[in-house]
């Protein structure tokens, strides 16, 4: 028997339900707030991910779904599954000349990921996000609107009391020193880090902040490294900046710490960087991450434009929240004319009104049973009723009938 493949899941029976409705009140709050749809492929030429993601990323480095299909030359064919939408969506604002209209350009998407993860609670190899981007604005506003668009979403899922982490990266220029100072006070333990944080003490020191390996956390979290880390780097502007979304979160009444261990995952994040998470989920608990990638429409081609935007993991989203119960159908035509009942269920269904039908044609009784079970009247289309044309419906929760002429 061939089973499905590890790290990926079906989404069956009354998930569903929660499904469509965390899809359902993204497109409601976003449209809601301007944000319009987006559905890019979710293939895209490998380079976009190795420019757009970055080469220094594990995502890059360790988890692309990656092929080549058709033609000679294989680099020129290599594909990749998208393993984040970031890349897709500025691939799609520069093909599509999106910088022409008037700023902000805003929007969100939902759509599966895919990432060759080792699978585990809260980690799969397809997933699902949520997310939204916000393009041409530089002022502090948009990531404070980024930031409450999350907050909005999630609390109208029931979840309120998600702990919002944020910190800022700085600019490209303030950014140099403090690699600079991570460099120099790392270099003593250069040779104790994991292999991971070689490479990136090289490629991208920041990125060492947030390896997951205990070891090099117990590093990060001596004194005299800490103090380095924790040092206020950022410029001027990049402080005054990220004062200015402090003071729009404040207005906004939205509670947040201050994580300066906060880096993010992916390369092109610069000033405002934020994660949701949850305690409950264990120790995959960011629901939510984002930030500010200034440089990344520029990087991949297009003209320089600001942006900002967030992702939201949907499997952890869905282990959070209050689950969708079944509703049932409103009418269940219970008949030995299956031609009467198949005609009533389309009339009555044409009207927007849920019914359905025994297709098996079983006994009454049966039918009856079955009713019960799964509507909240019955429709009793015997002889006597299709002859006068009348129907006899029965409330299945209290028993009672009643004849109608019209449903
Ligand atoms: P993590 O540190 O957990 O690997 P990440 O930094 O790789 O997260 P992002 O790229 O920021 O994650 O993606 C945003 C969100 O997507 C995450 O906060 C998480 O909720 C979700 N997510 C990421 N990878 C997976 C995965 N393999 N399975 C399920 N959800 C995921
Ligand atoms: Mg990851």
């Amino acid at each position: 028997m061939i089973k499905a493949q590890r790290g990926t899941k079906d989404i069956i029976g009354l998930d569903t339900l929660t499904w469509q409705k965390i899809q359902q009140n993204a497109q409601d709050i976003f449209q809601n707030a301007n944000y319009k749809e987006i559905r890019t492929p979710i293939f895209e030429a490998t380079e976009l991910f190795k420019r757009g993601v970055g080469d220094s990323t594990d995502i890059v480095n360790k988890e692309m779904y990656t092929f080549c299909v058709g033609g000679k030359d294989k680099n020129e064919s290599s594909i990749t599954l998208r393993p984040e939408n970031t890349a897709g969506v500025v691939r799609a604002y520069i093909e599509h000349n999106i910088s022409r209209q008037s700023p902000p350009q805003k929007f969100w998407y939902f759509g599966p990921m895919f990432r060759y993860e080792r699978p585990q609670a809260g980690r799969q190899r397809q997933f699902h996000q949520i997310g939204i981007e916000l393009f041409g604005i530089e002022n502090s506003s948009a990531d404070a609107e980024a930031i409450l668009m999350a907050q909005e979403f999630l609390k109208s899922l029931g979840l309120d009391d998600l702990e919002v982490e944020l910190n800022t990266l700085g600019c490209p220029k303030c950014r140099e020193n403090y690699r600079n100072s991570i460099k120099e006070v790392l270099k003593p333990y250069l040779k104790d880090l994991c292999e991971d944080c070689k490479i990136r003490y090289e490629k991208n020191p920041l990125r060492m902040l947030d390896c997951k390996d205990e070891n090099c956390q117990k590093i990060f979290e001596q004194d005299e490294i800490k103090k380095v880390i924790l040092n206020d780097f950022i410029c001027d502007e990049c402080s005054q900046h990220f004062d200015e979304v402090q003071k729009y979160l404040k207005a906004l009444n939205i509670k947040y710490t201050r994580n300066k261990m906060l880096v993010r995952g992916l390369d092109y994040y610069n000033r405002t960087v934020f994660e949701i998470k949850s305690s409950s989920l264990g120790s995959q608990s960011a629901v939510c991450g984002g930030g500010r990638y200034d440089g990344l429409v520029e990087m991949l081609g297009g003209t320089a434009t600001p942006a900002v935007g967030w992702a939201m993991g949907v499997e952890r989203l869905f282990e959070l929240i209050k689950k969708v119960e079944n509703k049932k159908l409103e009418y269940y035509v219970v008949s030995k004319y299956p031609e009467e009942a198949i005609k009533l269920c389309q009339k009555i269904r044409q009207k927007g009104i849920s019914c359905d039908f025994d297709m098996q044609n079983r006994k009454f009784a049966k039918q009856l049973e079955k009713a019960a079970k799964i509507a909240n009247y019955a429709i009793i289309l015997g002889e006597d009723e299709i002859e006068k044309g009348f129907y006899t419906i029965k409330n299945l929760s209290d028993g009672t009938q009643e004849q109608k002429n019209e449903i």
